[in-house]
């Protein structure tokens, strides 16, 4: 018998586990709360470690989604889900209410907000500018004129902005800035090639397969600096640039740097949306406060709610490939648990 699931959230995790599940015999529902899918990656440039351009990712997972199946509901802001008979009742800020089989919840991830890091100056000095608006700036190409006539020289990048951060509430590594920070190091020297970059780390976080070699890549072909030390405070002098300081944890010398325009590499943090969901079925979340699924080992797309499932970033950072991979494992138990509940 067809039965209805329902995937909150149509970014790359809710968008591939609907090209999984569009084939099965069952309706599939995207329910997107903006007015198009593609989540954060519709926001990126290009993507590390190969530089891919981040738009035709998109073009080929939304390619690969089976006509008609699944039905895609977008400005849908799923704002709460009861248990209700053996179902599951999805409600929608717009006041409409779907029953589900099963609920995959792909609701991703927010930014931190850098206005929270005071000592930084964001939103009170203009070249004090986030990772999110540095991608953009590298999708129009140029860099606004408050930036040294859009020709910036010397450039800061921030890591762990939000993250790691006992005073900023979030304790967690954000795993990927490490290396968005390498890539966009590189494509600021690619777009800029008489600037140079300094990149202000406390750990290099390279998990992931080829990041070390962009790490190589970055300081031995395109001359980054990377400077193991924490930034205490950016101030703005008269001139308009930045006064970056700085303890270099590895001579244990306090440092003063300026620059012309300073980059905050924005940690990710568990998605607001996602609160009402969780709270309403007393969902239990990670210490970092993303939700959390039955078991971090063997069921990390299941949760304690029977029928309800967890794909992508919504339940720890994860990269692009790591997210996608996540919704074809769901996608899969999903399936099993339909077939399971069919014959008993
Ligand atoms: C600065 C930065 C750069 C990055 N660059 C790269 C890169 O170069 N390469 C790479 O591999 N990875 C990169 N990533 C990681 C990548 O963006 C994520 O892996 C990916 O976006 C995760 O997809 P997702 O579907 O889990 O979440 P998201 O992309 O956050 O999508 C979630 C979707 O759910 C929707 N939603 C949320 N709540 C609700 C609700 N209540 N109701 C309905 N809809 C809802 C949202 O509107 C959104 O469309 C980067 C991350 C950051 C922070
Ligand atoms: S990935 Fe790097 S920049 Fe991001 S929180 Fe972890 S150590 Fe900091």
């Amino acid at each position: 018998m067809n039965k209805t699931i329902v995937i909150v959230g149509g970014g790359p995790a809710g968008l591939e586990a609907a090209a999984a599940l569009g084939s099965s015999p069952h309706h599939v529902l995207i329910l997107e709360k903006e007015h198009e899918t593609g989540g954060k990656l519709k926001n990126w440039h290009h993507l590390f470690p190969n530089f891919a351009d981040a738009f035709e990712i998109l073009k080929s997972l939304e390619k690969t989604l089976p006509l008609n199946n699944p039905e895609v509901k977008y400005d849908s802001n799923v704002c709460k889900i009861e248990q209700m008979d053996g179902k599951l009742l999805v409600l929608l800020n717009k006041g409409e209410k779907i029953n589900a089989d099963a609920v995959l919840l792909a609701t991703g991830f927010d930014l931190f907000d850098a206005h929270k890091k005071e000592e930084y100056g964001y939103g009170i000095y203009k070249n004090v500018v986030t990772s999110f608006e540095l991608e953009e700036m590298f999708k129009i190409g140029s860099f606004p004129d408050h930036l040294k006539d859009g020709m910036p020289k010397k450039i800061a990048m921030v890591h762990c902005v939000g993250s790691r951060d006992k005073k900023a509430g979030n304790l967690h590594c954000s795993k990927l800035c490490c290396i968005t920070g390498v890539k966009q190091a590189i494509e600021l020297r690619k777009h800029l090639p008489n600037s140079s970059v300094y990149n202000f780390y406390m750990d290099l976080r390279m998990y992931g397969q080829h990041f070390e070699e962009l790490y190589q890549e970055a300081q031995e072909d395109y001359g980054i600096t990377f400077i193991r030390g924490r930034v205490s405070e950016i101030a703005e002098n008269s001139e308009g640039s930045l006064q970056v300081k700085a303890e270099d944890t590895l001579s244990g010398r306090p440092m003063k740097m300026v620059f012309d325009m300073v980059v905050l590499l924005l940690g990710m943090t568990p998605a607001s949306s996602t609160t009402p969901i969780s709270v309403s079925l007393g969902l239990p979340r990670t210490n970092a406060g993303f939700l959390s699924p039955l078991h971090q080992h063997i069921a990390a797309n299941e949760t304690c709610i029977p029928g309800l499932f967890l794909a992508g970033t919504c339940r720890e950072p994860l990269s692009l490939q790591e997210s996608i991979t996540d919704a074809r494992a769901a996608a899969f138990k999903i399936i099993e648990w339909l077939k399971l509940k069919d014959n008993n």
